[in-house]
């Protein structure tokens, strides 16, 4: 089992640290090799992508990934900066369907800027399309208009498309995955404005012919975004493409009570997958040993889960959260009144300490 290691930028390298000693606590054998992604890389080898790291990455059988980016490169061109590794990552990986499953833990329900009683038990899964819609539809730039409101006016444009396998697969993906849960599945999709997701969702459906034992209802994605907050535990898999996906699943992460606590998969179709915390760099909390490792370590196991056939050891990994978590440690994003707070170490400490089943102290 080949894993590459890209922490990339700000607290990445601080919360891949954890997650590793937790991967090396499991006594499992792992071949694990590290290399530059990001800024990092940018500043040693002129790209935030550079050709040894995309090799390793396509040669091991999953990529755990921290994070990239950092303000002082927001003057770069934009094919440079940190950010475009991980479309990179994305796009020669052929990483299609990212999974990120949005968990309410009972201990954290008091973290959640919603009332318990809506977010209590939450268990949901976003699987969002990776690889297509307007984050990568050709042609876009930048032109002088020739029609619109303002003809011979300055103007930028994307392009939003979807192919009929891009729809199929990721519905097939989404329909699997409600297989192994409640069976429902909600695809979101603005049908009812855009040309692109009547097609997606007359796909979706068409599909859906082929799994007559789940549950599926469409909804606008305005709606699906206020729903998300007024009754959160209504939905079981949710299915969308890449941009409305972006943004319902960090609505969907704020449920939980912390970004810092989202793990998420994003795989390709042989399962080959690349592993990361839903949430940024954080330049702000970077170097001072105070980030949420939890969402990283998480993310290591659904790579073992998904990637390596390694159920067990993904449970392992999940109990000792739980464990953790219910012995008080918190980290400064999750912390409230009468629980403990911890740095990144310590908190990585207890989930290897639970791991290996001596006390945890606090
Ligand atoms: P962010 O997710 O980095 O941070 C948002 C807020 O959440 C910050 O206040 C931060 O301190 C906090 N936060 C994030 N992760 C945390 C953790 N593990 N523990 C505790 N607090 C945590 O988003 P941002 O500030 O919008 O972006 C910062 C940089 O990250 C930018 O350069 C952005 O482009 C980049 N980014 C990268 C990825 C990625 O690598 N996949 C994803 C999103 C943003």
């Amino acid at each position: 089992m080949k894993i590459a290691v890209l922490p990339g930028d700000g607290i990445g390298t601080e919360i891949v640290a954890e997650a590793i000693r937790v991967l090396d606590a499991l006594d499992l054998s792992f071949e694990m090799e590290t290399a530059l992604v990001g800024g990092a890389a940018y500043e040693a080898h002129g790209h935030p992508l550079p050709e040894a790291t995309l090799k390793l990455a396509k040669e091991a059988d999953a990529v755990l990934f921290g994070a990239v980016g950092d303000w002082k490169y927001d003057k770069l061109d934009r094919p440079l900066r940190p950010e475009q590794a991980i479309l990179g990552l994305r796009k020669n990986l052929g990483l299609f369907a990212n999974f990120r499953p949005a968990i309410c833990y009972e201990q954290l329900v008091g973290a959640s800027s919603l009332k318990p009683e809506l977010i209590a038990g939450l268990d949901i899964l976003i699987i969002r399309e990776l690889t297509g819609d307007i984050y990568f539809g050709q042609p876009r730039g930048r032109r002088t208009a020739v029609d619109g409101h303002f003809p011979g006016a300055e103007e930028a444009f994307d392009t939003m498309r979807y192919s009929r396998p891009e729809v199929e697969r990721i519905a097939r993906v989404a329909f699997e995955a409600a297989r192994k849960r409640s069976k429902r599945v909600t695809s979101v999709d603005k049908a009812n404005v855009l040309e692109t997701f009547q097609f997606w969702k007359d796909i979706v459906t068409e599909v859906h012919k082929d799994y007559p034992d789940i549950e599926l209802d469409h909804m606008y994605v305005d709606n699906a975004a206020m729903q998300l907050v007024k009754a959160p535990k209504k939905f079981d898999v949710i299915v969308t493409g890449n941009m409305f996906g972006d943004i319902l699943s960090d609505e969907a992460a704020m449920l939980t009570g912390s970004i810092g606590m989202l793990p998420s998969a994003s795989l390709n179709s042989s399962n080959q997958g690349l592993y990361e915390p839903s949430h940024g760099s954080a330049p702000d909390i970077a170097g001072k040993g105070v980030a949420n490792p939890l969402a990283t370590i998480l993310s290591a196991a659904m790579m073992l889960r998904f990637s390596l056939n390694q159920a067990e050891a993904a449970d392992r990994i999940e109990s000792a959260v739980k464990h953790v978590l219910a012995s008080g440690l918190r980290t400064g994003d999750i912390w409230s009144e009468g629980t403990k707070r911890v740095g990144t170490r310590e908190m990585g400490d207890a989930v290897v300490a639970a791991i290996t089943k001596k006390t945890i102290t606090g």
